[in-house]
């Protein structure tokens, strides 16, 4: 049903914040996100300035029937930021940053991004970890578990997580930690936005000063791509790594000669001293001769380069967790990535481990801390007739590559469907998020997500 005038008089007298319909001019730039391909038109965007109004817009949702999507930094890869035909909480304007330097902690708006909080830590010589992209936003990361440059140093981001301000279904504001409503700060480091919407995050903060950090090119090759994971896996717990095998793009640091080949484009982030870095870094750049070495001694936020405001790709994806990369599955990845012609395809390989490792399973809704290497495979698709052959591809690529780890990240995950969430949270986990589910928003009003329903059996 369309938001009549009064309802629309009603919302804008409940809330301080911007109310945007589709009759507005900002109505199309505020709801896109960031993927293209991604055309859904809710009935009103709500920009929140408040707690407050938070609750209103929740009760308000709840009350009306109407269907209710969350949006941080608006990367969820299948678009659940945006409602066809409901309303959007936007939350890009709450961007409030409180740092207490004495206990190394900080509260942070659920509108900020990893590249803002970030920058604001940084300044301080401190960090959590986020994850690879500065305009990604920490709410939707942080509540899916959040694996970044930092994770085998100091875990994923939800290991920093020290308490969140939790707006439930019923419109109260609960604050969620290890002494208050625990079963609802164990679901949200790692259930996604299933529980409620979080106004504020609070952070545990790490010294990152001297950090040695950048972008490492080796040419891919079977025994290139096999041994940098191997010396990923073997590497100190301060380097974590983030691998791109890929045709190489026309940067202005690859050589011409090399675009279009397939390359090894790696993140480099080693958290500690200059020395140190030195020896881990080492046996990288012994593989082969580095088409491109900038890894450099640096401010650990400049590891967020600059990001186009309006760069919308569309794309396709899977994700897997897998055991090992050895040779032959290293010829497997050069051989399906040489047979797609899609624009832009890449497997990007991460070696897990190192603190994510030491935390028990249990602790938290993020369920795969045994997982070792995190497999995304992506390929760019130009226009939906494009699409099916693209996801074909995908489809075909992770068969090739599953192994016996079944889980899934649910930040990853490029498609929908329970069974898929399933995966993503296995046995036990799947039990008890529906359990807190059920006692928090029995009404699934939260539903716009990676969806627990709370009527699971
Ligand atoms: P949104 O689309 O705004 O939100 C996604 C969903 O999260 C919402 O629908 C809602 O259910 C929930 N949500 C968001 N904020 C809140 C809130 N405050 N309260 C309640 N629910 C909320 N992930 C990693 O772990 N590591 C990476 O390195 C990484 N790199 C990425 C790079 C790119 C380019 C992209 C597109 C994604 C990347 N991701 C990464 C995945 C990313 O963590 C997820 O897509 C995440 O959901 C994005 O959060 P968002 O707030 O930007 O997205």
């Amino acid at each position: 049903m369309p938001l009549d005038e009064k309802v629309l008089a009603e919302l804008r007298a409940r809330l301080s914040g911007r109310v945007i319909t589709p009759d507005d001019s900002a109505y199309d730039q505020a709801r896109t996100v960031f993927y293209g391909g991604i055309d859904r038109r809710p009935q009103a965007i709500l920009l929140p300035q408040s707690d407050a109004d938070v609750r209103q817009v929740v009760t308000w949702a709840r009350e009306s029937g109407s269907e209710l999507a969350i949006r941080g930094g608006g990367h969820s890869p299948v678009g659940h930021s945006l409602s066809d035909g409901g309303v959007v909480l936007d939350l890009r304007e709450m961007k409030g940053f409180d740092l207490d330097l004495e206990r190394r902690t900080a509260w942070a708006q659920g509108g900020l991004t990893a590249g803002e909080y970030t920058s604001a830590a940084g300044a301080h010589g401190l960090a959590t970890g986020f994850g690879d992209t500065g305009s990604v936003g920490i709410g939707g990361l942080t509540l899916g578990g959040g694996v970044g440059f930092l994770v085998r140093k100091f875990g994923l981001t939800i290991d920093d997580l020290l308490a969140a301000d939790v707006v439930t279904a019923d419109g109260q504001l609960l604050r969620a930690q290890a002494e208050s409503n625990p079963d609802l700060f164990w679901a949200i480091r790692g259930g996604g936005g299933n529980f409620g919407v979080v106004t504020r995050f609070q952070f545990r903060l790490h010294p990152i000063e001297p950090f040695v950090g950048g972008i490492f090119v080796l040419p891919a090759t079977a025994d290139v791509v096999a041994g940098f994971l191997a010396e990923a896996e073997a590497a100190p717990e301060e380097l974590s790594t983030i691998a791109n095998v890929m045709p190489a793009p026309p940067m202005p640091f690859v050589p011409p000669e090399y675009h279009g080949k397939l390359i090894v484009l790696a993140f480099m982030a080693f958290a500690g001293k200059v020395e140190a870095a030195e020896r881990a870094l080492a046996p990288f750049r012994g593989l082969a001769t580095p088409i491109a070495d900038m890894v450099r001694p640096m401010k650990y936020p400049e590891m967020y380069g600059p990001e186009p405001g309006d760069y919308h790709p569309t794309a396709v994806g899977r994700t897997m967790f897998v055991d090992s990369i050895d040779r032959s599955i290293a010829q497997d990845i050069l051989a399906r990535l040489e047979a797609s012609d899609a624009s832009v395809r890449v497997a990007q390989l991460r070696v897990l481990g190192g603190a994510m490792a030491r935390v028990p399973n249990e602790a938290t809704a993020f369920a795969h801390r045994a997982s070792r290497i995190l497999v995304n495979l992506a390929a760019f698709y130009e226009g939906v007739e494009d699409r099916p052959r693209r996801e074909q591809w995908v489809k075909e690529f992770e068969a090739t590559l599953r192994q016996k780890d079944n889980g899934a990240y649910v930040n990853f995950l490029g498609e929908e469907g329970p069974s898929l969430v399933h995966r993503a949270y296995p046995g036990s986990t799947w039990d008890r998020l529906v359990d807190v589910k059920r006692r928090y928003d029995p009404g699934n009003l939260f539903h716009r997500n990676h969806n627990l329903p709370p009527d699971s059996p």
